[in-house]
């Protein structure tokens, strides 16, 4: 019993010397960096600065920068001066892949010549576009809307457009309510491109960034915005919905149904998918949407067709098998069926089937001509009967009447 409390009382000593030095090595930690900060132009450069107090000797510094969502970590060595101060200008590079609006994380690391590690407090900031002045308007209600040319009425419409899809979208299914978004508008599509650093995909003209919440469109001045700004909001807030739903099953939703659902919520369509859908039929050019599981075509021709297919395929099948039909579909991509298994679970038929079918309700031309084909033939066959007993009639009455069809022979 007294060997057992001694175990106890020895072992609480141990705790408390232990505590009692990690916090006094935490107190060092944290007071040794201080001032830290960072200045940066985007997609060129930072230049982080901070100040080190140590009383050994310092061997070696490191500067961590990380994205909180995904990407890798970079590790940077830095010097200090006689003073400790230290200042680390880093080139950005186009594999960083830091996203625009994002939140970038850093602290220094130190090791002392005796051998002791510190780390300085975890430091955050914004990584905006500083290229350009942004005007905003009131976020009281977690919406906020940035735009570089415009006015007032123009950030508005946004707003307006934000509210309108909230009441419209749930007659085709029901997906969470964002509790914020942050949506940036730039004025020109290379704007846009160019802050995402797209080089092989030149048909982009909005993005979402449904983790953050984060949505860049490209919603140029001219005759059109105001159409632009109902078509481009709804899509890429239902990027956004679609993952509150889904959450880290987010990644097994086929590309076809994202995107579908997306366009089925864009409250102004495009007038230019009719075209593109008849060329590509006629063209025999139709992608299968099997294809369009995983990613959309890169190439702008293939990436429009590949648009105004899923936008039509998402309407016929709202149409035939309803908001119960979608939703279901959702759930199974939710439960982590494949792209081509989710439709055989939640529709009951497969995905090459279905196509089938909506090929031949929307773009084969051919079953109206074979309709009327089929009419033809009744036509034909109705003359037929009419004209034997007509036929019948005349050729007794000649019989009666030889002259009546030739009277030059009376
Ligand atoms: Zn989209």
């Amino acid at each position: 019993m007294f060997r057992r409390l001694f175990h106890v009382t020895a072992l609480t000593l141990f705790a408390f010397f232990f505590i009692a030095l990690s916090s006094r090595a935490q107190t060092e930690n944290s007071t040794a960096f201080s001032d830290l900060g960072v200045e940066y132009q985007f997609g060129e450069s930072f230049t982080f600065s901070a100040t080190i107090t140590t009383e050994n000797p310092v061997d070696a510094i490191n500067l961590t920068l990380r994205q909180p969502e995904g990407g890798s970590s970079i590790v940077l060595e830095v010097d200090a001066d006689l003073f400790g101060n230290i200042s680390k200008t880093y080139e950005i590079e186009a594999k960083d892949h830091f996203a625009p609006f994002t939140m970038i994380e850093y602290w220094f690391t130190a090791s002392t010549e005796n051998g002791t590690q510190i780390q300085s407090e975890k430091a955050t900031f914004t990584y905006a576009d500083n290229r350009y002045t942004w005007q905003s308007l009131d976020d009281a209600d977690g919406y906020s809307v940035y735009w570089v040319e415009g006015d007032l009425a123009f950030g508005q419409s946004v707003k307006d457009a934000i509210y309108n899809h909230f009441d419209q979208f749930n007659q085709y299914i029901d997906l969470p309510t964002p509790e914020t978004l942050r949506i940036y508008l730039y004025p020109t599509t290379s704007a846009l491109q160019s802050a995402l650093d797209l080089t092989n995909a030149r048909w982009v003209g909005g993005h979402a960034d449904p983790i953050e919440g984060i949505i860049l469109a490209s919603i140029p001045a001219g005759f059109d915005q105001a159409l632009e700004v109902k078509r481009q909001i709804p899509h890429e807030i239902v990027h956004v919905q679609l993952y509150l739903a889904m959450q880290e099953n987010y990644a097994n939703l086929p590309s076809w149904f994202s995107e579908g659902l997306a366009s089925l919520a864009e409250q102004h369509t495009s007038s230019e998918y009719q075209p593109i859908l008849q060329a590509g039929w006629d063209n025999q050019e139709i992608i299968p949407f099997e294809k369009l599981c995983q990613s959309f075509p890169t190439s702008s021709d293939q990436a429009a067709l590949a648009y105004a297919q899923v936008d039509s395929f998402t309407r016929y099948l709202f149409t035939n098998y309803g908001k119960i039909g979608l939703e279901s579909l959702l759930e199974a991509y939710t439960s982590g069926h494949t792209c081509e298994n989710g439709v055989s679970t939640a529709l009951g038929t497969d995905l090459q089937t279905l196509q089938a079918n909506w090929e031949t309700a929307t773009l084969d031309t051919t079953q109206a001509n074979g309709l009327s084909t089929e009419a033809a033939a009744w036509l034909v066959l109705l003359v037929l009967l009419l004209a034997l007993p007509t036929g019948v009639i005349i050729l007794q009455n000649n019989r009666k009447n030889p002259n009546a069809t030739n009277p030059a022979n009376n």
